[in-house]
């Protein structure tokens, strides 16, 4: 469905591009998946008003326009969410200008875990996400990362495939040598095991291209969305490390459990 990723996650006056409708009656009305605040749990919700309400007339122009979104929880039929939406002149974009409830900043158990102390920082990060200010989110996602890439290389050994350990553990002792992240990243990127690659991509290889990207010309709109992918690549890469070892903890104990009864 179209922008429903928009509505869910998109954080303020963050562009969601796509080639939009001429008339606010054009405008699909996806249902969306989003926290009820009234059942406490994730629940479907429906737009229950017109994109052209309050308008003249139905196929009204929509470059330019303000709409107002109304939501309603299928499940209760009492809570409601509403977003409040800016579509370009051009219709080559659209952003929120307003959000009720705002924005969550939620943040993964899992991730949580992993964080530990640096939270308050992630937290600053996605506090500046949820309010546009792409620079500050950057820079902070930035200073997260620099503070946590020792660990996560670390972290990420124990996960390498036998063949590839002995190779891993001695890029590894290198990392230690420099204090530039970027460098450390480059030392390892290329020896990540499988499960930490989602459809061949490299997470890491990602995230080495994007901090090196820098802050220092780019728009709060152009580090919006970088801030968004390290976000995402930290989420992922902490994440995926904890249930792996986790997956793999299961099924060693269950093994050891097999084989102490077949003694
Ligand atoms: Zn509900």
């Amino acid at each position: 469905m179209p922008y429903k990723d928009f509505l869910e996650d998109f954080p303020l006056f963050k562009k969601y591009k796509a080639k939009f409708w001429d008339a606010l009656n054009n405008y699909p009305k996806p249902a969306i998946n989003m926290n009820c605040q009234s059942c406490k749990s994730l629940q479907t919700f429906s737009m229950t008003n017109e994109f052209f309400d309050l308008k003249e007339y139905i196929n009204y122009p929509a470059a330019g326009c303000k709409v107002r979104l109304e939501y309603l929880c299928q499940s209760c039929r009492n809570f409601t969410r509403e977003f409040f939406i800016y579509i370009s002149s051009n219709l080559d974009y659209i952003y929120k200008i307003g959000q009720y409830p705002e924005w969550e900043i939620k943040i993964d158990k899992n991730l949580e875990l992993t964080l530990g102390k640096h939270l308050s920082v992630f937290k600053k990060g996605l506090v500046c996400e949820s309010q546009g200010y792409g620079i500050g989110a950057f820079a902070y996602y930035r200073r997260i990362t620099e503070n946590i890439i020792d660990e996560l290389l670390d972290s990420i050994s124990e996960l390498i495939e036998t063949g590839d350990r002995e190779k891993y553990k001695a890029a590894l002792i290198l990392t230690k040598k420099t204090r530039v992240t970027q460098e450390k990243i480059d030392l390892v990127k290329d020896l990540l095991p499988t499960v930490l690659r989602p459809n061949g991509m490299n997470p890491l290889g990602v995230l080495h291209s994007e901090l090196s990207e820098g802050i220092h010309s780019e728009t709060d709109e152009n580090c919006l969305e970088v801030a968004g992918h390290v976000r995402e690549i930290l989420t992922f890469l902490c994440t995926q490390i904890i249930l792996s070892k986790q997956t793999a903890k299961n099924f060693t104990n269950s093994m050891q459990a097999l084989l102490n009864k077949k003694k």
